[in-house]
């Protein structure tokens, strides 16, 4: 709804927004992703991650991280293309190598992840941040600044503790209690877009209405299903979508491949990626 300051998105407005590969497209021009989720400790943040975007669809997914992870992402999902760059530099992610970055879930929060968390807000990519590197961000005036100055699509992914430490005058409780408005908050001072998780996913942007995603249920609950939507999102940030619209259209197609996926029975986040699909043609039929 044009000049209303709250939407609910339904299923009609995701299939418009939702990219479909044209004749003329190869993998490039639809869109590469680069993971930066997982590390030795969490892998299966990188798999789920990876999952999450394949199942969404986007050209290319290319894994940077260390050699074990990479092998084992490439077990479940061989369609995955390494990415060496290490240490990354901002110049790696241009245009024509990278059209987006994910970056944080299970990734760790030490030096090295500061420098590649660093290198990528500095380029031209569209990113999301999310769980580590919102970490990484609320602790570091400096990184916060650049992400302030960013002019490409910069999409944060926090669930209420994530964000209470990016408000510092915000704790969990108040956050849950008034979701909206802290997410909007956060969105003003980042200059950011940012996808609020939990019981109603909402999501907020600098000067655009704020949405409340219809879909979902508690069985989101569960370890990893913050991963796979970070996946979901940064494919469509991939694609060309600016991040409202990514995170609205991810937001929507995981919440209801949670619905639909195992017919209502509790669901791991591995069954949440291969329900996507199911979410999207849904989603294809309303238009
Ligand atoms: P994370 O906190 O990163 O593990 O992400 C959890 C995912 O599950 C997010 O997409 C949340 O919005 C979703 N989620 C968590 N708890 C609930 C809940 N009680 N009802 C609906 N969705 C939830
Ligand atoms: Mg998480």
């Amino acid at each position: 709804l044009p000049g209303a300051d709250l939407v609910c998105p339904q299923a009609v407005d995701v299939a418009r927004l939702l990219p479909s590969p044209a004749a003329e497209d190869d993998k490039y021009r639809r869109g590469v992703l680069a993971v930066r989720a997982g590390s030795d400790q969490y892998r299966g943040a990188a798999v789920l991650c990876v999952g999450g975007a394949l199942r969404t669809g986007v050209g290319m997914v290319r894994y940077g991280g260390g050699e074990d992870v990479l092998a084992q992402v490439i077990a479940r999902w061989p369609e995955t293309v390494g990415l060496n760059l290490d240490p990354l530099n901002s110049t790696d992610l241009g245009p024509g190598r990278v059209s987006a970055a994910v970056v944080g879930s299970g990734r760790g929060t030490g030096p090295a992840n500061a420098g590649e968390l660093r290198a990528v807000l500095e380029s031209e990519c569209p990113v999301l941040l999310d769980a580590d590197a919102l970490t990484l961000l609320a602790g570091s005036a400096s990184l916060a600044e650049l992400v302030r100055r960013r002019t490409a699509h910069t999409l944060l992914t926090p669930h209420a503790g994530e964000l209470s430490r990016l408000l510092p005058d915000a704790d969990r409780a108040e956050i849950e209690a008034r979701r909206l408005e802290h997410a909007t908050r956060a969105a003003s001072l980042y200059g950011a877009t940012v996808l609020l998780k939990g019981s109603t996913t909402v999501i907020a942007h600098p000067g655009a209405p704020a949405a409340v995603n219809p879909t979902g249920t508690p069985l989101l609950a569960t370890a990893g299903s913050g991963d796979v939507l970070s996946g979901a999102a940064g494919a469509l940030l991939a694609s060309g979508l600016p991040a409202w619209e990514a995170a609205m259209c991810a937001a929507y197609l995981h919440g209801r491949a949670a619905e639909l996926a195992r017919d209502g029975a509790p669901i791991s986040a591995s069954d949440l990626v291969e329900a996507l699909p199911l979410a999207a043609v849904e989603v294809r039929h309303a238009a």
